[in-house]
């Protein structure tokens, strides 16, 4: 086809080809000019004849040209039937104008697309504000291949264009759902004032500081992003719309988040083991261990179970909240959850307990369970385990973390404690024949007197004092002697009621107070130990070694207000058997 002279001429649309507004050329299949009229030529600071020794995609700008490519391509081949385009020309290095192109295909005889016929307008900066008849293809040229979240509202805050990782922030597949949307709806209520401030300082020309809103995701959840906006204005600078680049830093609060956890769980811990450490009464101990427990992991319940290695078997012996029988008192090693946290010595997850363990006595609501071994260098001193609901908690690694810290103190604290607690047992012994000393029989003295007299009963004491104590040791040795004074406190000690106390006094002098005992009582028990005593025979030893006790008893009178009174009267009668020949009681 032949585009000059009369073609053009004659043809009503002549007055298109030479509108000196718009550019108009025609191009074939391979992009080379067949036509340009004098204002494209002009726009181009080309003359017409220089232009038409290029192709269109010689003049358009590199990043541009793929893009214009495909569409010329799809419209060659009768894929689409026109096409309009924002691109940039780049005649020569430097400069480049933007365009808005419009191609429509031109027929020959046969009906086949030989040439397209284009209409070039230039833009203004007035038309690339977003004013623009088709703004979605310019933005969506110009900003939806951006990396970053921008979103551009009109003055009220309505969206009138989400880049897609915006739409994708707020939680749409695609940037059309948001559009229309005010901008504000994706911002948690309470920080929408803070928000109309900024835009507030922006449009009075300011610039705001940096400030961090809490978005609603279209899921409900919540994210946290940084804002940075700024107006679009028209030539006399009056507002068109406003531009947000938003930043996503819900990643950046997740990890001070994370940080301020793993902060409140040391200090958990930290506290935990300063209560525990410093806690050595061992039910006590036990208590505050489920209670903390529970708490740090913000489970529902826990319980305590100790060791027997006796009875290769745990007992529980405290739970939080209060004692709820959630575990049998006594769990044999290997059953259920504890005792196969105690076999294994491991940590055991249990998400769903009636799933694992169908034996178990029924839950009243769904369980998760983790039971972790308490245990002491190598020895399983029990086992702890926290229960909580699955549907409100869901036990992650990192608790499982948590609660083997937990577990390490905790067996610390339980081993001082029962350290501690066989201390004090041991300091009120004697430690040759494990009968109260001295003064610890005084102090239950002092309170059996008190019991007495306060509610009337009887109170009774037996003084012994073993016979030629001193020929024993000389005759068959000091070992021996300490053997015969160990052999006559088991005897007393097989011989007197729960109740009774056993103490040592002095070298081979022995008491025992009879709680709501009279004399007459008091006197049979004596005789009791002084045959017992005397029966008392040492394998091992010499045959002939034996042993007896004088025993003096007196019975608690109200006049005698001290222990030391009462005492004193055992002790006169004492001296009474003595005098009467030894291995007698007298009162
Ligand atoms: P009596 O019948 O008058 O009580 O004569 P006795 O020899 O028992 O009298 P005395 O109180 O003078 O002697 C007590 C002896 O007990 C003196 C001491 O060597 C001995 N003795 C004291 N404590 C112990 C001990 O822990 N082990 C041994 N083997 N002997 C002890
Ligand atoms: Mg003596
Ligand atoms: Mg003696």
């Amino acid at each position: 086809m032949d585009f000059s002279g009369s073609f053009l001429e004659s043809n009503p649309l002549s007055a298109v080809f030479y509108n000196p507004r718009v550019g108009v050329a025609i191009v074939n299949p391979d992009l080379r000019f067949l036509f340009v009229n004098d204002r494209f030529a002009d726009l181009m600071s080309l003359s017409p004849a220089a232009l038409l020794q290029r192709s269109e995609g010689e003049i358009t700008a590199a990043g541009d040209l793929e893009n214009s490519l495909a569409m010329f391509r799809q419209l060659f081949s009768g894929d689409i039937l026109h096409f309009s385009l924002i691109k940039r020309y780049q005649p020569e290095a430097g400069k480049a104008f933007v365009v808005e192109i419009t191609a429509t295909p031109l027929k020959d005889m046969d009906g086949k697309t030989s040439s397209a016929l284009m209409v070039i307008v230039p833009l203004s900066a007035r038309d690339l504000s977003f004013n623009h008849p088709h703004p979605q293809d310019w933005y969506h040229t110009a900003l939806n291949g951006s990396p970053d979240t921008i979103a551009i509202t009109d003055l009220n805050g309505v969206i009138l264009f989400a880049s897609s990782v915006a739409a994708k922030l707020f939680g749409y597949p695609e940037p059309r759902y948001a559009v229309g949307k005010s901008l504000l709806s994706f911002i948690v209520p309470e920080d929408r004032e803070r928000a109309l401030q900024g835009v507030q300082v922006i449009l009075e020309g300011g610039n705001p500081a940096m400030q961090e809103y809490r978005g609603i995701h279209a899921d409900g959840s919540v994210f946290f992003f940084e804002a940075h906006g700024s107006v679009l204005r028209d030539e006399q600078g009056a507002p068109q719309q406003m531009i947000f680049v938003l930043r996503d830093v819900t990643q950046r609060h997740r990890v001070e988040n994370d940080r301020q956890q793993r902060i409140r769980e040391l200090e958990a811990i930290n506290a935990t083991m300063v209560d525990m450490t410093t806690e050595l009464d061992l039910q006590r101990l036990l208590e505050a261990i489920v209670k903390r427990v529970t708490r740090l992991l913000g489970a529902l319940e826990s319980d305590v179970a100790l060791y027997d290695p006796a009875s290769r078997s745990l007992r529980v012996v405290a739970a939080y909240p209060g004692q709820e029988n959630r575990q049998p008192a006594v769990i044999p090693l290997g059953e259920g959850i504890i005792g196969k946290a105690a076999q294994s010595q491991k940590t055991l997850l249990i998400e769903d307990v009636s799933l694992w363990d169908a034996s178990s006595s029924p839950e009243p609501a769904p369980r998760t369970r983790i039971a972790v071994p308490l245990l002491h260098k190598r020895d399983l001193l029990g086992v702890v385990v926290v229960g909580a609901d699955p549907r409100e908690r869901r036990f992650t690694t990192d608790d499982l973390r948590l609660i083997e810290m937990f577990a390490q103190s905790a067996a610390i604290a339980i081993q001082n404690a029962t350290l501690f607690s066989e201390i004090q047992r041991l300091a009120r012994l004697d430690a040759l024949t494990g009968a109260l000393n001295r003064r610890s029989f005084y102090d239950e003295a002092r309170r059996e007197m008190l019991r007495a007299e306060r509610y009337r009963n009887p109170l009774s004491l037996i003084m012994l004092d073993v016979d030629h104590f001193k020929s024993v040791n000389d005759r068959f040795g000091h070992l021996a002697g300490d053997e015969a004074l160990k052999a006559v406190v088991q005897a007393c000690m097989a011989q007197v009621r729960q109740a009774d106390w056993v103490g040592r006094f002095g070298g081979e002098e022995f008491v025992v107070l009879l709680p709501e005992t009279n004399l007459e009582g008091a006197l049979a028990m004596a005789q009791r130990l002084c045959k017992s005593v005397e029966s008392l025979r040492f394998p091992g030893r010499d045959e002939s070694m034996c042993i007896t006790v004088s025993v003096g008893v007196a019975e608690r009178t109200p006049e005698m207000t001290r222990v030391e009174h009462l005492l004193n009267a055992a002790d006169e009668a004492l001296y009474r058997a003595k005098s009467r020949g030894r291995n007698c009681v007298s009162a």
